[in-house]
């Protein structure tokens, strides 16, 4: 009797048929959605072979579908194919593209808030930029401003701190600058118009023609290991410092709807590959950057300068009072940009006596 007791308290605590029936129903499910697959293309703004950025959005894809054991692919079409180099937010906020590799501050026209998250003249260097975005608030900013549009985005690329650019003449002072016309795209293109400058903006493949015939006096691009394949060297000896894009920082872009459906794992490759792409893109820029600069400086014929002091002065006044008036454009500028000068303002000290005072004493 006690034996058939037991028996039948242990029969009461099995699962019934229908829980058992439900959880297979579960597993199944699950089984369904880890064996999807999904096909997704990529719009990336720079065209095919351009170092370093092609190389970040290609590395990021196949990373995402070796994790994914091929769950994922993503296909990188160069604006060769997409037609739009500038147009990846509009393709990827429609779902015409479900992916794109791009950086924020091409869209100032869709939304002035997206200015500030590739950099800032006289802001953050990558080291710092990167503490922004993972610890200090920045990638809640950026989605809290890309989720208006249907977006997701991610770090993805960085292109260390770029170079001043090229310039066929000296600038000795600030009056040698007045009315030269620069390829300088962006914020920092009314920066420089605001000092007296002519900024202009010129398709990158028909930047040397434009600057070998005059039609432009200078002309930034990124640094020495991107600058050398246009060959601006050979017509423009004087090759300034930087000072407007301390570390521009790419991004990937994601339609919102179809990274919400996709499963958490999937999700968080994606994530993950981005991250790697930001970091190996920064190694490969400082190590590309390093060798060509090497091979520049021993060919010798290029002029390294920095800017003149007045010429800097009137480059940072024009900086503040743009920044002081994007601050009124609407309350998520006022908030990016405030989030960025805040952690700024503490990072200075920091970065003053570890990295600047150890490059001075190195
Ligand atoms: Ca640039």
């Amino acid at each position: 009797m006690v034996a058939l007791n037991l028996f039948i308290r242990r029969w009461a605590h099995l699962p019934s048929p229908a829980a058992i029936f439900s959880a297979l129903i579960l597993i199944s499910i699950t089984q369904t959605a880890a064996a999807q697959t999904y096909q997704w293309r990529l719009a990336m703004s720079w065209p095919e072979g351009t170092p370093m950025l092609h190389n970040a959005a290609a590395r990021f894809a196949s990373n995402v579908e070796k994790m994914s054991a091929g769950r994922m692919q993503i296909i990188v079409d160069a604006p060769g194919r997409h037609k739009a180099p500038l147009g990846v937010f509009d393709m990827v906020r429609s779902g015409a593209y479900e992916m794109g590799h791009t950086t924020s501050y091409y869209y100032k026209g869709k939304d002035p808030a997206t200015t500030f998250f590739t950099t800032t003249p006289f802001g953050m260097n990558p080291t710092e930029m990167n503490a922004w975005y993972y610890y200090g608030g920045g990638l809640e900013l950026l989605n809290k401003v890309y989720s208006r549009h249907n977006i997701v985005a991610f770090p993805a690329g960085n292109t260390h701190i770029q170079m001043g650019g090229w310039f066929r003449k000296e600038i000795r002072s600030l009056q040698d600058l007045k009315g030269l016309k620069m390829r300088i795209p962006g914020h920092a293109g009314e920066v420089v118009g605001r000092a007296g400058m002519k900024p202009v903006s010129i398709p990158p493949g028909e930047l040397y023609t434009a600057l070998e015939r005059g039609t432009i006096d200078a002309v930034e691009w990124v640094g020495p290991a991107n600058d050398e394949k246009m060959g601006f060297q050979k017509i423009a000896p004087f090759y300034y410092t930087g000072w407007h894009e301390p570390g521009a920082e790419l991004h990937v872009f994601i339609n919102k709807d179809k990274f919400e459906a996709l499963p958490e794992d999937l999700k968080a490759m994606i994530q993950i590959a981005a991250k790697e792409a930001s970091f190996d893109m920064l190694s490969e820029s400082f190590y590309r950057n390093v060798m060509a600069w090497e091979e520049m400086r021993e060919k010798g014929d290029i002029q390294i300068r920095s800017f003149p002091k007045d010429v800097l002065d009137a480059f940072r006044k024009a900086n503040d009072e743009l920044l002081i008036q994007a601050t009124e454009e609407s309350p998520l500028v006022k908030e990016v940009i405030e989030s960025q000068q805040t952690f700024l303002n503490k990072a200075k000290h920091w970065s003053k006596i570890t990295d600047a005072d150890y490059l001075q004493l190195r």
